[in-house]
């Protein structure tokens, strides 16, 4: 008989919404890819909060095992990369929303999407950096590849600063020679951000007040934005000559009430970040980039480690902005 793992489904409750619980799956119960994977961890994304409660059409097919990120050890593969026993990273590619992902002991996916891991990371850290982690690197390599670099006259910015994107962008800004704004709503993190690399740190609300002239007082050299709407616009309208947004995320809202202004008169640049498709030589490179520039303890004081059981409990958290920095799964507890 087939062995049996522990894996958390959610299904469709009836009247809308989801309900989850554990169950104990088979291969057999798997989808179809040439590479299954022992899971050891996953984590807990912003998009895995909205998918755990139903939100935003992200999953059209139940039952369903979320978890957009895995990382563990091939235990089978027909691909021609990978053999058992290899240490792997999965993130992005829709897995966890389209097709299962990492909230089970065991998953399975095509291996052109697996990431082998990096020499100085094991799972456990590769998730605490995680989908969130991943798009601060990309985030930051792209600002760096469009001719953004470190200038003390001119701050780059981070908001949403305490959260998964937010710690991690300020930690890798800092490292690369950035002198970086945090931008938070909690005034609690400011030791948290200060220890990871923030020079200086900002109230979120200033942001957010909702008051954005076409052209602001010049601030940031760059910014990396993982809330979007008004923050998002009142950052573009204070940006310097030329200065470049990555845009991240959608943590206030997915609307942008901006003006064309600071486009035209002041060349600033909006760069959009996914790491979902992201191609493989990208994602490489991203993930050499954060395990050259964050040392391991570093990256455990970033992340809390919890088992599988309390993701429905922090899947609301995350939602309402009060989870810290990177939340590791840890699957087998
Ligand atoms: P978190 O919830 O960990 O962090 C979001 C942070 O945004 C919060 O911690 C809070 O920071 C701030 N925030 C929350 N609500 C508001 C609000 N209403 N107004 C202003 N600030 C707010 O999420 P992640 O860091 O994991 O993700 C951040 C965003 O990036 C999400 O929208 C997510 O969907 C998106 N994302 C996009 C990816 C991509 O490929 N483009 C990949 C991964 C994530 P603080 O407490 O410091 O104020």
């Amino acid at each position: 008989m087939a062995k049996g793992f522990r894996a958390l489904v959610l299904h469709e409750a009836e009247g809308g919404g989801v309900t989850a619980g554990f169950e104990t799956l088979t291969d057999a119960d798997l989808p179809e890819g040439d590479v299954t994977v022992d899971v050891a961890y996953s984590d807990l994304n912003y998009k895995d909060g909205m998918i755990l409660n139903g939100l935003g059409r992200l999953v059209r097919k139940y039952p369903h095992v979320p978890g957009v990120d895995f990382a563990g050890t091939v235990a089978e593969s027909a691909h021609p990369a990978f053999k058992p026993g290899d240490a792997v990273i999965l993130t992005g590619w829709r897995v966890g929303e389209s097709r299962w992902g990492g909230y089970a002991a065991r998953a399975r996916v095509p291996g052109d999407w697996l990431v082998p891991m990096p020499a100085g990371l094991d799972a456990r850290r590769a998730m605490a950096i995680g989908t969130a982690g991943f798009t601060a690197a990309l985030a930051l390599m792209k600002l760096e590849r469009f001719g953004i670099a470190p200038d003390p006259e001119a701050p780059l910015l981070v908001t949403g600063a305490a959260g998964g994107v937010g710690s991690v962008a300020v930690a890798l800004a800092s490292r690369r020679g950035f002198s970086v704004t945090a931008a938070t709503g909690r005034e609690e993190t400011h030791a948290y951000l200060r220890e990871l690399g923030a020079a200086a740190l900002i109230d979120r609300h200033e942001l957010s007040d909702g008051t954005i002239k076409p052209l602001d007082k010049e601030r940031w050299g760059a910014a990396i934005d993982n809330v979007g709407s008004t923050t998002l616009a009142k950052v573009l309208s204070q940006m310097r000559y030329r200065g470049a947004v990555a845009a991240c995320g959608l943590a206030a809202g997915n609307d942008l009430p901006a003006t064309v202004v600071p486009f035209l008169l002041r060349g600033v640049s909006l760069l959009g970040i996914d790491s979902v498709l992201c191609p493989m030589d990208e994602r490489k490179a991203a993930w050499q980039m954060i395990v050259d520039h964050l040392p391991g303890d570093l990256i455990d004081r970033i992340s809390t480690l919890v088992p599988l059981g309390e993701l429905p409990a922090l899947g609301k958290e995350i939602l309402q902005g009060r989870t810290r920095g990177r939340v590791v799964v840890d699957v087998n507890a």
